[in-house]
């Protein structure tokens, strides 16, 4: 099967509160907090960590981590774990420094989609697509797809619906305005088209999708890549799903969000009428006659996610997928309770599930409670941490980021290039994501060797 390299960026949401649950700190201030030993090593609030991803605080003081390029969805969730734990970790000294301060005040990260305020936090997946010819027929293949995918690997989350609050699937449904632009922020497209290959501009491109939900269930993660590399590949192979193109895709995107059985009619653009199940349905079918080597996992939690839809038997994905984890959760909490959706308390738990506190958050709870997966293993995260991935160029990156860290020596690096400060050193280009070795990085290694810091009788027995 042909290799396809994928990342994914996410943005965090901040809070910073004192005990009695007032706002202790305004974001701008929290962010510096937090980054402030990021910007003690890196001198920037902007910087590459030695897992080859990149670290950085976006406009508006949200934390942002872009996973290094990996070729394999399990990689994108451990990569992606592993920024939330590098992440959890500076909330932790942070949170100390406040205490020894003598302040209350206490960091909170959520790796969630929108909150009450109306802001929203993205999460953008990157995708390597080959330049020739496919992207003009690309979102027309794409989109129904992408609109559609939500009653699978959305967060879930409770909506404004017509007659009060409904449990949903997707809270990012409202903040898509457009199905294809070059803009991020302003208009918020379901896929950019901002021509930024990071990589050789005649061979790639790089798919930017802005509608996928931050999930917390790995599995929902996982799932989300594995199925669009897999709806990549047969569109690349120059196969057409049917044709599903909606009439009205934005209102549609939202339409679907609120419609916990996927089956409200959606007009077409070609006359006909489908359902978000019967197209989800399809692009699955139009796979599983096409190939005979799709990932069996994938292929398997799919279908049980389309089939909880079919018969309304949510229990057979409740503890995989995020929107059944959410869900099971939220309606217990309000019967249980009497809250009505839209209560605070309901609010509440909603950030709380987000919390990226492996000992405090909701879901981490649930996952200690068997409620929700655990397939990538701590041990995995753990070394994900200062370990890129091993198939792709990314580990390269980390490879010298590594070793320039350990020898306290200065390297700038970028998604393609890596330059060191050396007098008379040219930037190494690294054009081709799957690139693992690279002579000049070789050069550049035992160059960082023969300048190391490392006390001169050391370096003798080296
Ligand atoms: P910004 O978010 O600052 O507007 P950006 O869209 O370039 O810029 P980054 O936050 O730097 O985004 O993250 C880029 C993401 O793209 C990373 O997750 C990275 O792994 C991934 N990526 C890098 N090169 C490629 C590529 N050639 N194809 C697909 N994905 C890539
Ligand atoms: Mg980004
Ligand atoms: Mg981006």
């Amino acid at each position: 099967m042909k290799r396809r390299v994928g990342g994914l960026e996410t943005e965090f949401g901040l809070l910073a509160v004192s005990k009695d649950g007032r706002q202790a700190l305004e974001p701008e201030a929290a962010a510096r907090e937090l980054f402030r030993p990021v910007v003690a090593w890196g001198r920037s609030s902007n910087v590459f960590l030695t897992n080859a991803g990149r670290l950085y605080l976006d406009v508006g003081s949200h934390p942002e981590y872009a996973t290094a390029e990996c070729d394999d969805p399990w990689e994108i969730v451990a990569q992606e774990r592993a920024g939330e734990r590098e992440l959890h970790a500076l909330v932790q000294e942070a949170n100390a420094r406040l205490s020894s301060d003598g302040s209350d005040a206490r960091i909170h990260l959520f790796k969630n989609n929108a909150d009450s305020q109306g802001n929203s936090f993205g999460s953008h997946e990157n995708y390597l697509i080959e330049r020739r010819g496919e992207f003009t027929r690309l979102p027309s293949l794409l989109l129904p797809f992408l609109i559609t995918r939500q009653i699978v690997t959305g967060a879930g989350g409770v909506l404004e619906g017509e007659g009060g609050p409904v449990f949903g699937f997707s809270l990012r449904a409202d903040h898509m305005w457009e199905t294809v632009s070059s803009a991020t922020t302003r208009a918020r497209p379901i896929i950019n088209t901002r021509d930024e290959p990071h990589g050789d501009p005649s061979r790639f491109r790089r798919l930017h999708v802005i509608s996928g939900d931050s999930t917390m269930s790995e599995v929902s993660t996982w799932l989300r890549f594995a199925m669009t590399f897999a709806v990549l590949r047969f569109i690349e192979d120059g196969h057409a799903f049917p044709d599903f193109e909606l009439a009205d895709p934005i209102s549609d995107i939202r339409r679907i969000a609120r419609d916990l059985t996927a089956s409200e009619p959606l007009q077409l653009k070609n006359g006909g009428v489908s359902t978000a199940l019967s197209i989800q349905r399809a692009y699955f079918s139009a796979l599983a006659r096409t190939y005979d080597d799709l990932d069996e996992r994938m292929m398997d939690t799919w279908d049980r996610g389309l089939r909880a839809l079919e018969t309304g038997d949510f229990s057979l994905v409740n503890r995989e997928l995020d929107w059944a984890i959410k869900h099971d959760l939220f309606t217990t909490v309000a019967r249980r309770r009497g809250l009505a959706l839209d209560a605070p308390e309901i609010q509440r738990l909603e950030l709380a599930y987000h919390d990226i506190d492996p000992e405090h958050g909701v879901f981490y709870a649930l996952k200690r409670r068997g409620l929700a997966p655990s397939v990538v293993s701590e041990e995995r995260v753990e070394n994900a941490r200062h370990t890129g991935p091993s198939t792709t160029r990314a580990h390269l990156r980390s490879k010298v980021l590594k070793a320039a860290r350990d020898r306290g020596v200065d390297i700038a690096v970028d998604w393609t290039t890596v330059r060191s400060n050396a007098p008379g050193a040219l930037p190494i280009t690294l054009l081709d994501p799957f690139e693992t070795e690279n002579p000049q990085i070789e050069a550049l290694l035992v160059t960082l060797d023969e300048n190391s810091s490392a006390p001169a009788e050391l370096k003798g027995l080296q």
